[in-house]
C-alpha cells in the first residue's frame, strides 16, 4: 500500500551541525512528500506499520574569530579563537608558508597540531617567526565527522605602541553642548569605548572623566592637570559640536595652529571617522587649527588632538553617530593607537545589559547572571586594572555568572572582553 508518513518529524537541531535529512536503515532518504512503499524505501514487502528514520548531519566548518584573514600580527603570543559548541572537540594546526618557488622547500610545513580545550588556543611567540606568513587551521571533530577552517596571517614586528591619555570633555557638573543628545554623556561613552579598543590591541591607555569640578575654569584646570601628570605620548580630549543652525553638520578634529604632526593626526582621526560613519568631513580634510583652546595650548607635551565627533544639534549627524558608534570609536582608536582594531570586535561586539547588581549578604552564597545582547556566544572576564570582584566571588567565563560566597565587603566593576 502506498502513502505519506503521518506525523512526519520536524527537522531536529544540533549545535555546530547542519541537519541534512532523514534516512532509513536501508540508506534511502525520506521527506514529507516521499511516497512510502517497499520499493522506495528499499525494504521487504509487505511494509511494517512503523519505520525508523535516522537523522543525518553535516559538521559545520568552525568559525574562526581571531586572527582575521590576512591580518598582520605582532611578533608575540597569538590567540586563535573560534566559536565552540558542546560535544565537539577542536584541534589547532599551524602551518608555515615557505617562499614561493623554492626548489628545496614544500609550499608549507606543519609547525604543530594540538588538541585545544574550549574556544581558544594561544600560540606561543616562540612558534612564530618574524616576517613569515602562516596558515592556522582549526579542526572540528564530532564522532567520525570532521571539518576544518583556515585563516592566513603574517607576523611582523610593529613599532612600540604610543601611550594614550584620553579624557571626556567638560564634566559631570560642567555641562557641554546639548541637542538631540548630551555632549558629556556621549563623550564619556566614546572615551570609554576607545579605551577598551586600545587595550584590546595592547596600546597603553589612561582614562579620565572630571566628576568633581563645578566651574568651567576648574574643569579645564582639572583636565589639563590630569593629562600633564600622565606618562603618555598623545593627549586626546573627546567632544561634540553644536551650533544654532541645525543644518551645521560633520566631523572635525581640532589641533594647535602650526603643529603639523597634529594636523596629520587630526586628518587621520576625522578621515577614519568619516569613512566608518558617513559623517561629512569639515575643515582641511577633517583638521581644524585652533590657537585659543587651553587643552591644546597647555598640555605640556604638545601632542594633543581634540576630536569633535559630530553635531549634537544636527539630527542626521546624531543618527549616523548612533548607528556607527562602535565603528567611530574603533576609527579613533586605530588613528591614535596605530594598531588595526580587528573587525570582529567592531561588528560583533556584544552589549552588556546588566548595569548594576544586587548586594550580596555576608557569609551567604551569591549567584547573579550577567546579561548580554549578542548574536554569538561570549566569554566574560574582568578587565585588568579596572576594578575587581570582592574576594570570594568569581566570574564564570562561559556563562557570565558571578558566583561565590561573600566573605568580605567591597564593590566590583566588570566588563566583557
Ligand atoms: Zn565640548
Amino acid at each position: 500500500m502506498d502513502g505519506l508518513i503521518e506525523n512526519f518529524p520536524p527537522d531536529p537541531t544540533m549545535p555546530g551541525h547542519t541537519f541534512t535529512g532523514w534516512w532509513t536503515q536501508g540508506g534511502r532518504q525520506v521527506t514529507a512528500s516521499t511516497i512510502i512503499n517497499a520499493f522506495n524505501l528499499g525494504m521487504p514487502s509487505p511494509m511494517p506499520n512503523t519505520i525508523t528514520l535516522h537523522a543525518r548531519w553535516r559538521l559545520d566548518n568552525p568559525t574562526i574569530r581571531t586572527p582575521e584573514p590576512n591580518q598582520v600580527v605582532p611578533h608575540d603570543d597569538l590567540v586563535v579563537s573560534w566559536t565552540s559548541f558542546a560535544g565537539i572537540s577542536y584541534e589547532v594546526e599551524l602551518l608555515r608558508q615557505n617562499p614561493a618557488g623554492s626548489p628545496y622547500l614544500p609550499p608549507e610545513e606543519q609547525v604543530f597540531r594540538s588538541t585545544a580545550i574550549g574556544s581558544s588556543f594561544t600560540i606561543g611567540r616562540d612558534q612564530l617567526a618574524f616576517g613569515h606568513s602562516y596558515r592556522v587551521r582549526v579542526h572540528a571533530i564530532s564522532g567520525t565527522r570532521r571539518s576544518v577552517s583556515d585563516v592566513e596571517f603574517r607576523v611582523e614586528t610593529l613599532d612600540p605602541p604610543k601611550r594614550i591619555a584620553i579624557s571626556s570633555g567638560h564634566g559631570l557638573y560642567v555641562a557641554g553642548a546639548s541637542g538631540f543628545m548630551d555632549e558629556v554623556t556621549e563623550a564619556r561613552a566614546v572615551t570609554d569605548q576607545v579605551a577598551r579598543f586600545l587595550r584590546s590591541v595592547g596600546v597603553p591607555v589612561s582614562v579620565f572623566h572630571d566628576n568633581t569640578s563645578t566651574s568651567q575654569n576648574e574643569n579645564l584646570n582639572t583636565i589639563i592637570n590630569w593629562h600633564n601628570n600622565q606618562e603618555r605620548d598623545v593627549d586626546v580630549s573627546i567632544h561634540f559640536n553644536s551650533f544654532y543652525d541645525p543644518l551645521s553638520n560633520g566631523t572635525e578634529t581640532l589641533y594647535r595652529t602650526n603643529n603639523d604632526d597634529m594636523r596629520a593626526l587630526a586628518q587621520k582621526i576625522s578621515g577614519k571617522i568619516s569613512q566608518e560613519s558617513g559623517l561629512r568631513l569639515r575643515g582641511d580634510q577633517g583638521a581644524v587649527p585652533r590657537n585659543n583652546l587651553r587643552f591644546l595650548n597647555e598640555t605640556n607635551i604638545d601632542q594633543a588632538v581634540y576630536p569633535e565627533i559630530c553635531f549634537v544639534s544636527n539630527q542626521s549627524d546624531v543618527e549616523l553617530y548612533r548607528k556607527h558608534f562602535m565603528g567611530i570609536c574603533a576609527a579613533i582608536a586605530e588613528a591614535i593607537g596605530g594598531r588595526p582594531i580587528p573587525r570582529n570586535l567592531i561588528n560583533e561586539a556584544p552589549i552588556i545589559r546588566t548595569m548594576s547588581m544586587p548586594n550580596g549578604i555576608l557569609q551567604q552564597v551569591y549567584q547573579y547572571p550577567l546579561q548580554v545582547s549578542s548574536d554569538t556566544p561570549v566569554t566574560w572576564s574582568i578587565v585588568p586594572n579596572e576594578g575587581e570582584l570582592p574576594s570570594g566571588l568569581f566570574l564564570e567565563p562561559n556563562t557570565g555568572i558571578i558566583l561565590g560566597g561573600i566573605i568580605d565587603a567591597g564593590s566590583g566593576s566588570n566588563e566583557h572582553n
